[in-house]
C-alpha cells in the first residue's frame, strides 16, 4: 500500500462510481480496470460493504482492492439471472423490527425475516418496539417464546426512549440491516438513536412514468459511534429466493432438534406418519403458531415458481 492508499467502506453505488467511507469522509471513487476485468461472472467487482483500498492519483480516487467478504447477500441479476448481483457484502446481523402494538404484534409474522437471516448465518436479534403503547405487557408472552428459543429480544420505544441505548450497543461496530414491516417504526427507531440518521423509504420513481417500484439498490449508512446500518430499500431483499421448502425446518430451531426422529429421513413434517415435529406441536411442546408460520413459510415457497 503506498501512501497515498487509505482504507474504507463502500456505502453507495452510483453506477460509474462507488462512495466510499475513508474514516468518516464520503470519497467518490472509480474503480480500477485491473479489478473489472477480475470480476468473472459478476457484473461488478465492488459491492456495497466491501471493505476496499483506495488510492489516489492525479485523476482522482480509486478502488484497487477488494478485501475477501465475510459474507455476502445475493440474489438473482434482474437484467440477466444467470448472473448473481450482490446486494450487500460483510452483513453481520439482522434485527427484525415488529411492533407491540398499533400494528398489533402479531406472533408468527417475524418469523420469515428469521428464516432468512438464519439460512444466510447471520446472527439475529428481535427488537419489539413501542413497548410504550402496551403498559401491560401483553407482548410478553410471544416475546417468551423467541427468548425460549434462544433469541435476543430487545423491548424499545422510539417515542420515550425505552432500550435505545441497549439497541445502541447492540449496533456498535457491526453492519446491521434492520428488517421488519412497514409501520413498526424502523425509521423512528433511527431517528431515536441519531436525528442525523434517515432511513429512505422504499418507494421511488423509475423515472418511466408507470409510477412507483421498489428499488433494488441498498445503502450502508456510518454509524457515528462506529458501525453501519444497511438502508434496505424493501424487505423483498430479504426473500427466501434460494431455499428449497424441505430445508425451512431445519430454520426452525425447535423443528431442528426433533426431525432426526421423524419416521421419513425426507419428512416434511406436514401429514407424514410418525412426524417427531407434529407429535411435539399436539404435545403443546412447539408453540402451534410457530409451527403454522412453518407450513406457510413452505406453501410460499412452491407457489414461488422462480423465473431463473
Ligand atoms: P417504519 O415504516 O417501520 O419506518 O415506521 P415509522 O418509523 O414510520 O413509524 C410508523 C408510526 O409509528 C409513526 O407514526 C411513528 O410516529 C410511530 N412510532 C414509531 N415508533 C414508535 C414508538 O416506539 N411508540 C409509539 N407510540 N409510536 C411509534
Ligand atoms: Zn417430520
Amino acid at each position: 500500500m503506498s501512501d497515498e492508499a487509505k482504507r474504507g467502506v463502500v456505502l453507495r453505488d452510483e453506477g460509474s462510481s462507488v462512495i466510499v467511507d475513508l474514516d468518516g469522509e464520503e470519497v467518490a471513487c472509480v474503480i480500477r480496470k485491473t479489478l473489472r476485468r477480475k470480476s468473472g461472472r459478476r457484473r461488478k467487482p465492488v459491492a456495497v460493504g466491501d471493505r476496499v483500498t483506495v488510492e489516489f492519483s492525479g485523476d482522482g480516487a480509486a478502488v484497487t482492492a477488494v478485501e475477501e467478504r465475510r459474507s455476502q447477500l445475493s440474489r438473482p441479476d434482474p437484467s440477466d439471472p444467470r448472473k448473481e448481483q450482490i446486494l450487500v457484502a460483510n452483513l453481520d446481523e439482522v434485527i427484525v423490527v415488529t411492533s407491540a402494538k398499533s400494528p398489533d404484534l402479531v406472533p408468527g409474522l417475524i418469523d420469515r425475516f428469521l428464516v432468512a437471516a438464519e439460512s444466510r448465518e447471520l446472527d439475529v436479534a428481535i427488537a419489539i418496539n413501542k413497548v410504550d403503547l402496551d403498559p401491560d405487557r401483553e407482548f410478553d408472552t410471544v416475546a417468551q417464546v423467541y427468548r425460549d428459543l434462544g433469541y435476543t429480544v430487545l423491548e424499545t420505544s422510539a417515542e420515550d426512549g425505552t432500550g435505545i441505548e441497549e439497541l445502541r450497543a447492540f449496533l456498535r461496530e457491526h453492519t446491521t440491516s434492520l428488517l421488519g414491516h412497514s409501520g413498526v417504526g424502523k425509521s423512528s427507531l433511527l431517528n431515536a438513536l441519531d436525528p442525523s440518521l434517515k432511513l429512505r423509504t422504499g418507494e421511488v420513481h423509475d423515472g418511466t412514468g408507470k409510477g412507483m417500484h421498489t428499488t433494488t439498490t441498498v445503502s450502508l449508512l456510518r454509524l457515528p459511534w462506529g458501525g453501519y446500518l444497511v438502508d434496505t430499500p424493501g424487505i423483498r431483499a430479504f426473500g427466501l429466493w434460494n431455499m428449497l421448502p424441505e430445508d425451512v425446518g431445519y430454520w426452525f430451531r425447535e423443528m431442528r432438534e426433533r426431525m432426526p426422529d421423524c419416521r421419513f429421513k425426507n419428512c416434511l413434517h406436514d401429514n407424514e406418519p410418525g412426524c417427531a415435529v407434529k407429535a411435539a406441536v399436539e404435545a403443546g411442546e412447539i408453540q402451534r403458531w410457530r409451527y403454522e408460520s412453518f407450513l406457510r413459510i413452505v406453501e410460499g415457497l412452491r407457489e414461488e415458481t422462480p423465473e431463473y
